[in-house]
């Protein structure tokens, strides 16, 4: 009995949400156990991984030229297999140092990623460790996670808005039906932040200051009460730091293009859902996940646009990782939604 026990703890698989933005770990009969930046700090010299996780994201924006910090999967693909690998082993190897037992592995990755892709990642999955390695797809596991009823035939749809893509799909019967990824998601805002400072005020913001402005004032619709602040950068002209008030109206404004261009990708998705599914949509409403979920007034505004109710995931930033995390507590029932290493 307390064998059959040990036993079991050491065969204890892991659910990986490798995001664009945050990788996050799921261990089996306990929940997610990991959650950092999906960054890596490279030595360009040699090619050495320095810092992972939350500490290389800290770097960014602050190394000197012969440390990059990389985001090994950016734009939803993997921008760089080897990092992607190294990354993936080391958040493994923090959760699972075990070298007595080979865990299960289900690994949840952008749709955008293609079959050599996924192939390549169920590789670095087996070369970190795992014993077998299943891949999900991520709008699959952000609907399980969000406890939406995949399984039912009844139409469910999912947004998963992260840093590099926006995932829409409509799931009935532990199949997806109709699906759209874009790759306008929260790193676009950013972008779109750093691009109107740098036009209305000739001020240059880093990545990560652009991502706190979007968190603290980004909204996609008018808010109840609007209010300013003060950011500061460094000074385009004369190369010194500088301080700029702006608004939320402002930063509104200046995210308007790559919001539109989300909503546009729900309302694209919806027109091709079939009416039944469109009419369980209605009445169950859009679920929305990922961090871009939490983008003040979203909700407000897709529901304006799509006339459809919309919820907010509860802890959007870790849908898909439970959602993962559930297949791998119950491999049988859900084996359908995933796709297997075995050769
Ligand atoms: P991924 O699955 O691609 O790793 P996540 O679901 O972890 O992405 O979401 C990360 C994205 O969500 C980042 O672009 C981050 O800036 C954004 N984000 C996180 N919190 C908020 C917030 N409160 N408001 C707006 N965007 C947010
Ligand atoms: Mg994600």
């Amino acid at each position: 009995m307390a064998r059959d026990r040990l036993f079991s703890s050491f065969r204890r698989g892991l659910a990986v949400d490798l995001g664009t933005a945050n990788t996050l770990v799921y261990l089996q009969g306990r929940g997610i156990v990991l959650n950092e930046p999906s960054v890596v700090a490279i030595d360009a010299r040699d090619g050495r991984p320095l810092a992972v996780g939350l500490e290389a994201k800290r770097m960014i924006g602050r190394t000197p030229a012969h440390i990059s910090a990389v985001r090994p999967l950016r734009d939803g693909v993997i921008a760089d297999f080897e990092i992607c690998e190294k990354m993936l082993g080391y958040f493994i190897r923090r959760v699972h140092p075990s070298r007595l037992s080979k865990p299960e592995m289900v690994i949840c990755v952008p749709s955008g990623v293609t079959g050599v892709e996924k192939r390549a990642v169920m590789d670095a999955a087996e070369a970190a460790g795992a014993r077998q390695a299943w891949i999900i797809e991520e709008p699959m596991a952000a609907a399980i996670g969000a406890g939406l009823p995949v399984h039912e035939p009844t139409g469910n749809m999912v947004v998963d808005i992260g840093g590099g893509t926006t995932e829409v799909a409509v799931i009935s019967m532990g199949g997806i039906v109709t699906s759209q990824s874009v790759r306008i998601a929260g790193d676009e805002l950013d972008e779109a932040i750093i691009q109107f400072i740098k036009k209305e005020y000739s001020l240059a913001l880093g990545e990560r200051t652009a991502e706190e402005i979007k968190i603290a004032l980004g909204s996609a619709c008018t808010l109840q009460q609007e209010v300013s602040a003060e950011i500061r950068g460094r000074d385009l002209i004369t190369g010194l730091p500088k301080t700029i008030v702006t608004t939320t109206e402002e930063i509104r404004d200046a995210i308007e293009e790559p919001v539109a261009a989300i909503v546009d990708a729900v309302k694209v998705t919806l027109d091709k859902t079939p009416p039944e599914l469109a009419a369980d949509i209605m009445e169950q409403g859009i679920v929305l996940t990922g961090g871009g979920a939490l983008l003040h007034g979203l909700d407000a505004r897709l529901a304006a646009e799509t006339g459809m109710p919309i919820v907010i995931a509860d802890n959007p930033l870790q849908s898909v990782a439970f959602g993962s995390g559930q297949c791998l507590e119950q491999l049988g029932v859900l084996s359908d939604v995933l796709m297997t290493s075995s050769r």
